[in-house]
């Protein structure tokens, strides 16, 4: 019988790997650490944690990532048993002992009869058999040149540049407008593609003097400092002058504050549709490396922003990621090579739990694929229906940037009680999640 091959033993070559075993597949996981290195992993286990020793909140009845959890647990998950296994006192979050964490990811694999760990580095597309590619954010440089090489160099990204996503119904629109810059498209939906927040001169001089002063996070060492064209986060454009984001994202002309026509505009802070759902918009040319909690006391003094909630915040890393949404089919197969999976970081998702779930499904597709089986993806009302939903075809595949899994990509429930309903629609997000990846699950034995 056929062998599945899995690149890269991180977060979620690891996990997808325990799924196959599983479901009774030979697996070779071929990771290159120890011997080849990248500037964050410091040891040669799987699985290991390059940063914080958190995966996120564990509330699996009003939050996305807890829910995310469960699900990885229903599913008999490596990742959140090995987790739980070796958890630390964090309130509601679910902290690990790191280095527990990884060896008993390591042990586990190693112990299985079906897995086989091979040290080596994979430094071209493998051309038969059937692949996983789960190099994730630091694939090293020889795979990325191959991986390009098949997805043209626009498909291939070295670097995220994250602009902060609203959830849409925070945003106060009777100081915002919809609006699209000189009413440009073909359609009314294109026409009002964006959501607009006016600024007087004293709010955008508060703005810039907010942004200057701001915390801001560093590179991390080795990672390259340089900025890309198009992507200079916007506290470094608002140091090269105070005007220059009133030139730049922020500039008024084109739009006709439909609140107040007669008024013009001193500054234009524009956000963009970012999902087909029409749930999330983010803030056009936002990229930034304030500290979160900076971001959201900044973001907040945009007139319409006040009362924000955000579905991610800012940031820009060094990411390796392909774009998803134009590259895989909503199996995690590359379109022009089937036998090819990706799954994890490299797939557009951010994230230790996100990666470990995407992991998690593509180990349970292949597997499936090699018994003659095609296993659908779990419903989008479950968090990683919505999530893989959300990265091989809900989002705009031209601002394609990493997400991480929020209710914002799941299909809506209706608001009741306005802002005030929110924790209790979530609590019906969540049931709702629960019973339909049930479903999907027992639809598999
Ligand atoms: P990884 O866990 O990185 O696994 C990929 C594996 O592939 C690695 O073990 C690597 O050695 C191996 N590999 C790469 N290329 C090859 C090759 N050619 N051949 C063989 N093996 C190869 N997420 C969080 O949730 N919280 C954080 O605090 C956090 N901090 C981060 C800090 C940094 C500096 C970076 C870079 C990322 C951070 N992330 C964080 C994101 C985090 O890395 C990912 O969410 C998660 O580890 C991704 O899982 P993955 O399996 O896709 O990739």
């Amino acid at each position: 019988t056929q062998k599945l091959h899995i690149i890269g033993g991180g977060m979620a070559g690891s996990e997808a790997a325990w799924q196959a075993a599983e479901a009774g597949v030979d697996v070779v996981i071929h990771e290159m650490r120890p011997k080849t290195g990248t500037f964050a992993h410091r040891t040669g286990d799987l699985a290991e944690m390059v940063c914080s020793n958190s995966f996120r909140s564990d509330d699996d009845e009003r939050n996305a990532v807890g829910l995310l959890h469960w699900e990885m647990t229903a599913a008999g998950g490596l990742v959140m048993d090995c987790a739980r296994a070796h958890k630390l006192p964090a309130g509601g979050a679910l902290a690990v002992d790191r280095d527990a964490f990884s060896a008993a990811v390591t042990a586990r694999l190693r112990a299985h009869p079906r897995v086989t760990v091979s040290g080596e580095e994979i430094t071209e597309l493998p051309q038969d058999g059937q692949w996983i590619i789960a190099t994730g954010p630091l694939t090293s440089s020889a795979l990325a040149d191959s991986i390009r090489g098949e997805t043209g160099a626009e498909a291939l990204a070295f670097f995220d540049a994250i602009a902060p996503i609203v959830y849409a119904d925070s945003i106060d629109m009777s100081v915002a407008w919809r609006q699209s810059r000189y009413d440009k498209g073909e359609t009314e939906e294109e026409r009002t593609a964006y959501i607009n927040c006016p600024m007087t001169k004293d709010q955008y001089e508060t703005f810039i003097d907010a942004l200057l002063a701001a915390d801001k996070t560093e590179f991390h060492e080795g990672e390259t400092a340089g900025y890309f064209d198009g992507c200079l986060p916007i506290e470094v454009m608002a140091e090269r002058g105070r005007e220059t984001l009133r030139f730049g994202p922020m500039k008024p002309v084109g739009l006709t504050n439909a609140h107040d026509p007669q008024v013009k505009a001193y500054a234009v802070v524009q956000l963009r549709r970012d999902n087909k759902l029409g749930t999330l918009y983010n803030i056009v040319g936002f990229q930034t490396k304030m500290k979160y909690g900076a971001q959201t006391a900044v973001f907040k003094l945009i007139p319409g922003l006040e009362r924000a909630s955000f579905a991610r915040l800012g940031g820009i890393h060094r990411n390796t990621f392909i774009n998803s949404p134009t590259l895989l089919d909503d199996r995690m197969r590359l379109r022009s090579r089937p036998n090819i999976r990706f799954a994890g970081q490299i797939t557009g998702v951010e994230g230790y739990v996100e990666s470990a779930a995407m992991g998690l499904l593509a180990g349970r597709m292949a597997a499936a694929e090699l018994s003659g089986r095609h296993l659908p993806p779990p419903p989008p009302e479950t968090a990683m229906g919505a999530l893989i939903t959300h990265i091989t075809g809900g989002a705009e595949a031209k601002s394609f940037q990493p997400m991480n899994v929020n209710f914002g990509l799941f299909p809506p429930i209706d608001a009741k009680g306005g802002r005030k309903g929110r924790k209790d629609r979530y609590l019906a997000y969540t049931s709702r999640a629960k019973e339909a990846f049930s479903q999907w699950l027992a639809g598999q034995d």
